[in-house]
């Protein structure tokens, strides 16, 4: 099915743990650890994922440092796609391009190959390589804007950015270069 049922989210909410006051006071970190050792939790995400997807026609998912690369390695294999990291900055060894994104206080940065998606961002067939960018959650945005910038950058298009969860209160995915779509509303 690709819309989850009310147990379904249920099921996978329920698997998401809460910790108040992490990583900094009034924060509430989401901790999916809890998320990927519950195999029912786990499998009724990544079968909604994978049906959603399957008529996408992707060429690659590229998933965000270092939450996403779980869910976007498991979603490749299951597709048959590239998987590409999203990294913070210094990660990656060959050529890179950069984006920076502004933080509470200050700005970090994330980096792809430049080459990561095909030469000029084009597949075999020289159309732009569809790509789809996930990661655990979206807060303010700001991660997911400069990765969804540097895919389409690159050459490559960014044809929809996929959440697990999103806290919608704070109007994150205003501003994503894509369509947003989150399996979770927190709010
Ligand atoms: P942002 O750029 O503000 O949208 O932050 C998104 C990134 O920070 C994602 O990679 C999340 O994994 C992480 N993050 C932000 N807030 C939380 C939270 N409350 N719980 C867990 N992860 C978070």
């Amino acid at each position: 099915m690709n819309i989850l049922t009310t147990e379904e989210k249920n099921i996978i909410l329920g698997s998401i743990r809460d910790i108040p006051d992490f990583p900094k006071p009034g924060i509430i970190f989401k901790d999916i650890s809890t998320l990927l050792s519950n195999t029912t939790a786990l499998n009724t995400l990544m079968t909604h994922l994978e049906n959603r997807y399957r008529s996408y026609d992707l060429d690659y998912i590229a998933g965000i440092d270092a939450r996403g690369f779980i869910f976007g390695s498991i979603l490749s294999d299951r597709l048959g796609v590239g998987f590409v990291p999203v990294r913070k900055k210094g990660k990656l060894p060959y050529t890179t391009v950069a984006e920076k994104y502004s933080l509470e206080y200050g700005f970090d940065e994330v980096e792809i190959h430049i080459d990561a998606f095909g030469e000029n961002g084009c597949c075999s067939t020289g159309e732009k390589s569809k790509v789809l960018l996930i990661d655990d959650l979206i807060a303010t945005g700001g991660t997911a804007k400069a990765a969804a910038n540097l895919i389409n950058k690159v050459g490559a298009k960014c044809v929809e950015a996929c959440f697990i969860m999103e806290l919608g209160f704070l109007n994150g995915s205003e501003g994503i270069e894509a369509p947003v779509y989150s399996v979770l509303e927190i709010d």
